[in-house]
Formats: C-alpha cells, structure tokens, sequence
C-alpha cells in the first residue's frame, strides 16, 4: 500500500480525487461516466482514451465483479427453496446465515474491492454502498465488513455518520439481548453527540476491532483541530477588532462567519453553527483533548503496536488474513483500514505526534507546515 504522494511530504492538503479522473485535469463539470464501469468520469473522450492504460485494470475490475454479483443474484433467486420465497423480501438480515447466499455475499464483497486502492471520490461512495448493503443483508457482520466502514466515511467526510456508526456498534450491539434477525434497532443511532465524553468506547467494547477504536480517535481529532483553529481565528478577530473599530463599536459576528468557517475541515464541526459563536471555546477543547488522551490509552491496552506504527517511519503493509488480539499482524490490518483515513484528515497526525511527546500546549499550530516534526 502506498500514501498518497502528498503525505509527510509538504503541507498542502491532501484531497480526495473529484471530477474528470485524468490525473492533472481538473475540470469538475459536464463530465460523461465511463460506459464500462460506471464510476469514473471524464470531461471529454480524448481524456478518457488518454487515461485508459491506468484506468484499464480497475475499470474492468469492476465490471466483471457486477457481472459475476448479477450472475449470483440470478442464481440464488433461481434455487429451489426460494422459488417462492425472495430471499431480497424475506430474509434480510439472515444472509450468510444461509448457506444458499454465501455465493451472492462473496460476489458483493468482491465488488466491494474492485472499488479499493482509489482516491477517487465516487468510487469511494460506491465502495462505501456496498459495504452497507453486505451490513444490511448480514447485520451479525460474519464476514468482518464494519471495520471498512468508518474509514470510508471519514475520507468521504461523513464524520456524524461515522460517529453514529461507531457508537451504534459499541453499544446497541453489545446488549446481551440484542436481536440479529430484525431491523428494528439495526444502527439507530443519528446524531449522537460528537462531543459527549465517550467512555463507552474501550479496547472491551468494540468486539475487538482496532479499526472502529482508531476512527473514534480520528473523528475527536479532527474536531479539536478545527476547534483549536477556531479559536485562534476568533483571537485574531478580537485583536483587529479592538485594534482598528474601537470608535465605532464591534462588528457584528456574522461577518466573521464564512472566515472561520473555511477554517473548519469536519463536517461534523460545520454542522454546529453554534460552535462559531462560541465567544470561549476553551472548554469544549480541554474536554475533546481529555477524551482523545483516554483514547490513545484505552488504543494502546488493546495494541501497544498501532500508534507506533502509524508514527514510525516505516511501515510494513501486505496481506493479512489471521491475527490474534493484540499482535503485530492486528495492528497491519488495522493500519490498512484507517491509514488513508489519518492521511487524508489533515492535522491529525501532527496532533498525535505531538500529543505522544507531551507538546501540545507549546508547538501545535494546525495551521503551520508540521513536516520538521517527524
Ligand atoms: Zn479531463
Ligand atoms: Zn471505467
């Protein structure tokens, strides 16, 4: 696996791929969609010919992976038993369960990572679709898929979502008697309180995902960055403000809006519109930066490896299929879930580093080139 080229390089913003998918071509209107996988788009004919030799492979990728999940569809409508019986009407929720829809699974997930590798954002959102349906087909989530969901939400910028889906997995799911087969509470959670001290997520309460545990960890960073960025903004404003309108009185805060909102990267910030009036963000930041301490603990007790790994300068990445709780081959799996995810979030990272060292107070500036502090 490789980081995107921007990564630890420089500080400008590593971005999701949007628009026409020729590498360099930024043209973001009146695209065509690519007949053949119908998820890359191009501004004109000439760029998707002259992207064809790297587009080919992913391209055709996905197309056999939909033509083998219809195949499969067919097939399971098609059996005996469910002649008169749609699994698709009627068993939803007990998919993988029974043995007959292993096959359509296996189809499902195999699209899934046909879309994976990509920085393109509507393969993401494709990829990110499937995933939900294999969830909501299997909800027990025999086949592990929960721990490619919240990564996939954070690039997309769907931090509510995400933190939603976490705490949904970290608590209804966790009750003794919660049932599998039914929809009723199947991810009921909608927006949860991003803030609220979460306690309720630790290396026990996540099944064992590393990945789920690291996303919480990333949302509440992503926050306080934006939080920390804020309140520097609104310090700025004060300054100017005394400085130069002290005759005609302060002006009003509205103006300032759009200013400190660019500021923000999360969604889930850019949600709160109180949050840009906060005149004293102070405690909201001291509070986010406790629970994120108590993350990195309660990250570490579930494996020491992870937060290492993901600061070091090398990483080992390849294919892992077995691992037990707390080993080196847990933390490459989970490196490989989120690792785009820590990337593409600007700040974070830099956060962490200097969280680990004990310089928060003295060096963190998310507005700064961080690469000296590697
Ligand atoms: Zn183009
Ligand atoms: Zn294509």
């Amino acid at each position: 696996m490789q980081a995107p080229p921007e990564a630890h390089d420089n500080s400008s913003e590593p971005k999701l791929d949007d628009g026409c998918a020729l590498t360099g071509c930024d043209k973001a209107e009146e695209l065509q969609r690519c007949s053949a996988c119908k998820i890359f788009f191009y501004c004109t004919r000439e760029h998707q010919v002259k992207d064809r030799p790297k587009h080919k492979s992913t391209c055709t990728g996905i197309r056999k992976a939909r033509d083998n999940l219809e195949k499969q569809r067919q097939a399971l409508i098609d059996q005996p038993d469910f002649r008169n019986d749609n699994p698709f009407e009627n068993h939803v929720g007990r998919f993988w369960k029974l043995r007959e829809t292993r096959p359509f699974m296996m189809a499902l997930s195999k699209l899934a990572q046909a879309f994976q590798n990509s920085n393109y954002r509507p393969a993401l959102e494709a990829e990110l679709e499937v995933c939900m349906e294999l969830l909501r087909l299997c909800p027990g989530d025999n086949m592990g898929v929960r721990e490619t969901v919240p990564p996939l939400f954070i690039r997309l910028n769907k931090d509510q979502e995400c933190y939603d889906f976490v705490k949904w997995w970290a608590t209804t799911a966790k009750e003794g008697d919660y049932d599998w087969s039914t929809h009723d509470r199947y991810l009921d959670i909608k927006n949860a309180d991003i803030f609220e001290p979460c306690n309720f997520i630790n290396e026990k309460s996540l099944c064992g995902s590393l990945s789920l545990h690291a996303c919480m960890m990333i949302l509440k960073i992503k926050v306080v960055v934006d939080l920390i960025k804020l309140r520097a903004t609104q310090n700025q404003i004060e300054e100017m403000s005394a400085k130069f309108c002290s005759e005609t009185g302060p002006p009003p805060e509205e103006l300032f809006l759009g200013i400190k909102k660019e500021k923000c990267r999360s969604s889930a910030t850019l949600a709160r519109p109180e949050l840009f009036l906060e005149p004293n963000l102070t405690p909201k930041i001291n509070a986010l930066r406790k629970q994120i301490d108590s993350l990195s603990e309660s990250i570490d007790r579930q494996n020491k490896h992870y937060i290492p790994a993901l600061l070091g300068p090398d990483m080992e990445l390849g294919p892992i299929t077995m691992f037990q709780m707390g080993s080196p081959e847990e933390m490459r799996m989970a490196l490989q879930h989120t690792w785009y995810a820590w990337m593409e979030s600007f700040g974070t990272l830099d956060y962490l580093v200097l969280q680990r060292a004990g310089e928060l107070d003295e060096h963190f500036d998310p507005d700064a080139d961080m690469k000296d502090s590697y």
